[in-house]
């Protein structure tokens, strides 16, 4: 049994550290974190949450036993951070469909990055008001990435939770599954698109 086996996280004797972290998605299963509520409260003597808009660090302070991310790769920065992260977590969950298949940023993979850089700043009707319009460039901007990637094309994902988003008692029941050693399971109406 490997260290990210369900069985063996639930004999561990200190407190799992839990961290949540987003690349390109919205936000919006971040808060469906936040929307586990109270009933973080009855793991909150097994586990500490160490990254997530509960704390706002930039950087996982130390190693963790769970780590759950929301949103895509798609851009050199979303790259270097996910392999750090992927290197600080024995257990990495992809939440939501912008991790678990690029999402709705990957529409932009239907186009070629240029023509999709040049209908956002420079031909369409909404573009920025500056005179000449001009695709933004600077060192300081990351850049971007030829398509959007899932997580799981760029470092080995363990486990993954569907939905746009899912909502907080979906996410509340991996990570309550995987403390107490159960096996993970997501009730069927969560993988139920129709
Ligand atoms: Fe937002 Fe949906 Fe992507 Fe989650 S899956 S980050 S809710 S767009």
């Amino acid at each position: 049994r490997s260290a990210m086996d369900p069985a063996v996280m639930a004999k561990r004797d200190e407190k799992l550290h839990v961290a949540m972290i987003g690349l390109c998605g919205c936000w919006g299963c971040t808060l469906s974190f936040l929307d586990m509520d109270e009933n973080l409260l009855r793991l909150l003597d097994r586990i500490t949450i160490t990254r997530s808009s509960f704390t706002d660090v930039k950087r996982i302070p130390r190693r963790a036993a769970i780590g759950f991310i929301e949103g895509g790769v798609a851009n050199e920065e979303n790259i270097e951070t996910l392999v750090h992260y992927r290197e600080n977590c024995d257990v990495l969950i992809s939440v939501g469909a912008c991790a678990v298949w690029g999402g709705v940023p990957a529409m932009r993979n239907l186009v070629p990055l240029e023509d999709c850089l040049r209908e956002a700043y420079v031909d369409s009707p909404t573009r920025p008001l500056q005179q000449p319009p001009t695709i933004p460039y600077h060192e300081d901007i990351p850049k971007l990435t030829t398509k959007v990637y899932p997580l799981h094309e760029v470092v080995k994902i363990d486990y993954f939770i569907p939905g746009c988003p899912p909502d907080g008692q979906t996410i509340f029941k991996v990570l309550d599954d995987l403390v107490h050693g159960r096996d993970f399971s997501i009730p069927a109406h969560i993988n139920r698109f129709d």
